[in-house]
Parts: C-alpha cells; structure tokens; sequence
C-alpha cells in the first residue's frame, strides 16, 4: 500500500514526502486503517517499525477533520488525544515526531509534552494555552490533574506507548489512576514489544475488541 491508498490528507502526504517516507511501514499499512476505522488496537511493535507514525498521523488526521467541521475546541483544560510514555526522553521524541508531522496544519494542532524532573509551573502554563494532544509520563500527568491543570474527560483517543516499559517501570498504580479518569467510550491504542502477563491483563481490562497486530 502507499500512503495516498491509506487515506492520509494532502497536508500530511505532503509532509511524508518531504521526510522521504516513500512508503508505509508492514506496521503503518496493516494498522492505519483499522484506526482510521475507531477499532481499538494491541500491536506488538518495536521501536524502529515506524509505530509513532501509525498512531501520529490518523490522530492528526482526525483532529484536522474535526477543525474542519467546527467541532474542535482547544480552549479549556482538556486534551481529546492523549499519550502516555514511559520515560521523559520517549516523551519529547514522540511529540517532536507529532510536531513534525502536522507542520503542514498552519499551527492549528497543538501538541505538548510533559514529564517529570522539570519545573511544573511552565507545563502548567503551556496547557493553559490549550493543548490537543498531550504527550505525557504518568506521574507527572496525575501531578496535573491534582492541580487542576489538565481533566482526562474528554479523551478521545489514548496511545500507551511502549506499555511493557511502563509497567515494568512500576507506573501500574498511576496508569490505573489516570485510565479510570478518560471516558469510558474512546479509542484505545497500545504499543508493546513483549507481552508478559501485567500487559496481557491491562489490554483485557482496557481494550474493546481490538484488531491485534503482531509483527
Ligand atoms: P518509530 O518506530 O516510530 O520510533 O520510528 C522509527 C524511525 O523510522 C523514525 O526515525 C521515523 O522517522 C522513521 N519512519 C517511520 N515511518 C517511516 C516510513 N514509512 N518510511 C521511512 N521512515 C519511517
């Protein structure tokens, strides 16, 4: 499949091009869709399959839907997209990948990321601007949600990203905190490269019948 066949817009298209991704990952083409469709996802995927992108560009994507159609709202403090990372590092990588990849949307998606081991007071203040996707580590995030810096209710669409990492981190009790503050009906993505038996039971308890893609 090529990107153009996926379904991706002009503005992202174009961006891909310019990033010389000439053709989409085994993972990209077998998942985008499915996403696109609202189907909840567990993916086995490694860093390098390309795995940031696959749930990058169809967040982007219906977000820029949703300016077109006049129902996006940023303002407040809420995120419809959310996700969640294990490391610092991890956090700022995804959200520049984001970032790069809406160049193209003339500033109207606006993505942060937010992680511990830095000052609060600035993410504070960057999400009083009003953010759409959110990039976060979990203690740091349920920090902001004690402050009343950032509500989860209006989550559409939640990424975990690299989940084994972050259970074997010891972020279990901060990712059941924050998973029982989004909405029950959203869109579910999650990323891992192995399955131990602490992944397998949070994909049961979060995951609604979701398309499984192992590479
Ligand atoms: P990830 O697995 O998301 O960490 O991506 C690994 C690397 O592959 C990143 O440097 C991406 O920019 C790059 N990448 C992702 N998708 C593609 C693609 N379809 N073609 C070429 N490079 C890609």
């Amino acid at each position: 499949a090529t990107f153009t066949e996926l379904g991706l817009i002009t503005p992202l298209l174009a961006r891909l091009a310019e990033l010389e991704y000439h053709q989409p990952t085994p993972i990209q083409a077998r998942a985008i869709p499915s996403v696109f469709a609202g189907r909840d996802l567990i993916a086995g995927a490694n860093t390098g399959s390309g795995k940031t992108a696959t749930f990058a560009l169809p967040m982007l994507q219906k977000l820029r839907e949703d300016i077109s159609s006049g129902s996006k709202n940023s303002k407040g403090n809420f995120v419809t997209g959310l996700v969640l990372v294990p490391t610092r590092e991890l956090a700022k990588q995804v959200a520049d990948s984001i970032k790069s990849y809406a160049v193209h949307f003339n500033g109207e998606i606006k993505t942060l990321a937010v992680f511990g081991g830095v000052s609060v007071n600035i993410q504070m203040l960057a999400l009083r601007g009003g953010v759409d996707i959110l990039v976060a580590t979990p203690g740091r995030l349920l920090d902001l949600i004690s402050s009343n810096a950032i509500k989860l209710d209006k989550v559409k669409t939640l990424v975990l990203d690299e989940a084994d990492r972050m259970l074997s981190l010891g972020f279990t009790e901060e990712l059941t905190a924050l998973l029982a503050l989004t909405p029950k009906k959203k869109q579910t993505l999650l990323f891992s490269a192995t399955f131990p038996e602490q992944v397998t039971t949070l994909t049961q308890e979060l995951l609604n019948n979701p398309i499984e893609i192992q590479l």
